[in-house]
């Protein structure tokens, strides 16, 4: 390599640190000076959880609270919705969303703040709320965000979009919000941002997986019919726990047989409900199935598969109607934009340091984020580390996993998460809002 080379190489090298010790150390500032409400916020949140389709309180104080910022705040979309805009002159329309919804879940972590919510549920059952997944943690970060946004317009330029959805752990917000008009009655963005808070990742580390974030989630109930009659005369009988068991055995051949080998694929049978009485052969049979995918193709490959197996052990078994195959839940999987991660990769480099930017594998939970991207605006869907640095070094060590969101014992470490969790909007936010090729 010519000296020219190398010295060119090594002035980068230097303007680039020390633009980013200088980025750090400015979005710090800005961090700080917010942080407090920011925090105050997400107690009051995590004291006061609400369930699914039922964030009243929530979406209100929230929208309060944008709206005493500048924004301009639509409240009830796609039921208990926010849109907050604030137009910032020419530019590109960038969205940021949070989720508003917590969980049917006892908090047990023992935290002075822990939630002693109790509530009727939709079906009239009493039952604890926890915001067991961190959603309170994406609305406060969303909150510091939106103040340092509004308070620093010569850093941005065009149309900042912040929403708060509804449901998602219902997996059925983001398009009621979409059929409301979230694309038509306000700007469509460009694109989007939105991140996840959790234990996979240590507080202060944000992780980036490029293409597919996580998988396609569908839901099937089967019902299996036979004749009954009595269990000592099987010849008068067609046994739908027989054809069940086949049925069972036949699916396992799905992925091991037919999906490419190396594709990921999981046909799970949940359950399995029939009978009353050893010696009674019921007239039906039902199962329940989870199954998961990353591509489209194998997902129609697989229930494609699902119904055929299902339909010929039925035909078989000889029974006297063909089955009953119930799709009554699916959500899609999150598609990350190549580009726009490797894009968004270097501002968050610049504000959260090097080393705490990772590239993480693609998860298996599932969320209704998809519906966005679907309806055409490509987007950049984050892991947010939240362990306890401490804890997740010792549970590395040890082997013993940390509490997953969902858990009772779900306890984000909430001062470097948020912290992390802003600077990260802020940094994604203001280098999609300088108005280059977006
Ligand atoms: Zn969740
Ligand atoms: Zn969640």
């Amino acid at each position: 390599m010519k000296s020219a080379t190398l010295f060119l190489l090594f002035a980068l090298a230097v303007s680039s640190h020390s633009q980013t010790s200088a980025n750090t150390a400015a979005t710090s500032r800005e961090v700080d000076a917010v942080y407090p409400a920011a925090h105050d916020f997400y107690i009051d949140l995590h004291q006061n959880p609400e369930l699914s389709s039922h964030e009243t309180q929530t979406a209100s104080k929230l929208a309060a609270r944008l709206r005493s910022l500048g924004y301009e705040v639509t409240e009830g979309v796609g039921g208990t919705g926010v849109v907050a805009i604030l137009k910032n002159g020419p530019g590109p329309t960038v969205m940021l969303r949070t989720e508003l919804d917590a969980l049917p879940v006892e908090e047990k972590t023992g935290l002075p703040y822990a939630s002693k919510v109790h509530t009727k549920d939709d079906s009239g059952r009493e039952v604890p709320v926890m915001h067991a997944c961190g959603h309170d943690l994406h609305m406060a970060a969303l909150l510091g965000t939106a103040e340092i946004m509004a308070h620093s317009k010569d850093t941005w330029h065009g149309t900042l979009m912040l929403i708060g959805q509804p449901a998602e752990e219902t997996i059925s917000g983001a398009k009621r919000m979409i059929d409301d008009g979230l694309f038509t009655r306000f700007p469509k963005p460009v694109v989007g941002v939105a991140f996840h808070v959790g234990n996979e990742l240590p507080a202060g580390q944000v992780g980036i997986t490029p293409g597919i974030y996580n998988t396609n989630a569908d839901s099937l109930r089967i019902t299996i019919y036979g004749k009954g009659g009595h269990g000592s005369a099987p010849n008068t009988t067609i046994d739908p726990i027989v054809i069940a068991a086949k049925t069972i055995l036949s699916l396992q051949t799905i992925v091991s047989r037919e999906v490419k080998p190396g594709e990921m694929a999981v046909v799970t049978v949940g359950y399995v409900r029939a009978g009353t009485k050893n010696n009674i052969i019921p007239d039906q049979a039902e199962l329940g199935l989870t199954v998961r995918t990353f591509k489209a193709d194998v997902r129609k490959q697989v229930l494609a598969a699902i119904t055929r197996i299902v339909k010929a052990e039925a035909l078989a078994g000889g029974t006297p109607q063909e089955p009953l195959i119930e799709h009554y839940e699916s959500t899609d999987s999150v598609y990350n934009d190549p580009g726009l991660a490797e894009r968004l990769r270097v501002p968050l480099e610049a504000v959260l340091g090097k080393d705490n930017v990772i590239a993480t594998e693609a998860i298996t939970p599932s969320e209704d984020y998809a519906f966005f991207v679907e309806q055409g605006v490509p987007s950049l869907y984050m892991s947010l580390g939240g362990a306890d640095p401490q804890k997740y070094a010792e549970s590395k060590k040890s082997g013993n996993q940390l509490p997953s969101n969902h858990s009772p014992y779900f306890a984000p470490d909430v001062d470097p998460a948020l912290h992390s969790g802003i600077k990260a909007e802020v940094a994604a936010l203001r280098n999609l809002l300088n108005g280059a090729s977006q």
